[in-house]
């Protein structure tokens, strides 16, 4: 098992790679995000030598949950994609094997509608990804995915549409709107699909992205589920609520934890 952090993408990205690096951490989780980190914004070339230098693997994350790809207006779903093509191309040339989107979601609109943009959108996706040699995955949404089934129902038939693509399964997200967290439920149904997690706890109103132990995440149980489930690839400590601090501090739980369950 390999743990990593993410970069703050408004900050110096070159910093940030030190931090991480000189933070014990194995992995970067590359987000190629406004305000300064932009796939225009950066030197990819550099980035990729910066990454390298301080011996860091590399997962790729892209801000495609802020781009309106799930807009009526024909013109903005087009620019989405082509946006989210150019920051698939640049995680590429950073290294990244793979690489994060964001579940598409069923907006004020009829689920047939969005469930045509949805597959007008991966189609191309999928295909850039393979044009790349990377594989790109599909991160389980936050509050509406836990809310409304709908989400869930177009989450699932995306996986089922496009067999190429992977599970990302956000723990956080995952414990938003319900009882029980449903990691176990998401491991049932994809175990062989997930390849990548993002760790973050909160109280189960909103992703408040805690450092672990500050929420209602049951930790134990769902180091104990991955493990069942013979998980051991990439997990990312996303508590950028509690500073870098709460992420160390959470990193080193993590491998106190997975070393004990
Ligand atoms: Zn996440």
């Amino acid at each position: 098992m390999k743990i990593g952090a993410m970069n703050n993408p408004r900050a110096n990205i070159y910093k940030e790679i030190e931090w991480i690096a000189k933070n014990g951490f194995d992995f970067i989780d590359l987000t190629l995000e406004p305000t300064a980190s932009l796939h225009s914004q950066v030197d990819i070339k550099k980035v990729k030598a910066h990454i390298n230098k301080h011996g860091l693997g590399v997962v790729g994350h892209m801000g495609d949950w802020a781009l309106p790809k799930e807009s009526h207006f024909p013109a903005l779903r087009e620019v989405s994609k082509q946006e989210i093509i150019n920051t698939m191309r640049a995680l590429a040339a950073a290294g990244a094997k793979k690489i994060t989107t964001h579940s598409f979601e069923r907006k004020r609109t009829k689920y047939k509608i969005a469930e045509k943009y949805c597959y007008e959108l991966y189609k191309d996706l999928v295909k850039e990804a393979k044009r790349l040699g990377v594989t790109l995955m599909v991160e389980n949404g936050g509050i509406d995915y836990a809310y409304n089934l709908d989400n869930r129902r177009l989450y699932a038939s995306t996986l089922k549409r496009f067999p190429e693509l992977k599970v990302h399964i956000d723990v956080g997200h995952a414990n938003i709107g319900v009882k029980k967290n449903t990691v176990g439920q998401f491991f049932k149904k994809y175990s062989k699909r997930i390849v990548h997690i993002h760790f973050s706890d909160n109280r189960g109103k909103k992703d408040s992205h805690l450092r672990f132990g500050s929420g209602t995440v049951k930790w134990k149980e769902v180091i104990k589920t991955l493990k069942r489930y013979g998980y051991d690839s990439t997990i990312t400590v996303e508590t950028f609520r509690s500073g870098r601090k709460g992420e160390k501090e959470s990193m080193k739980k993590l491998r106190r934890w997975w070393a004990a369950y």
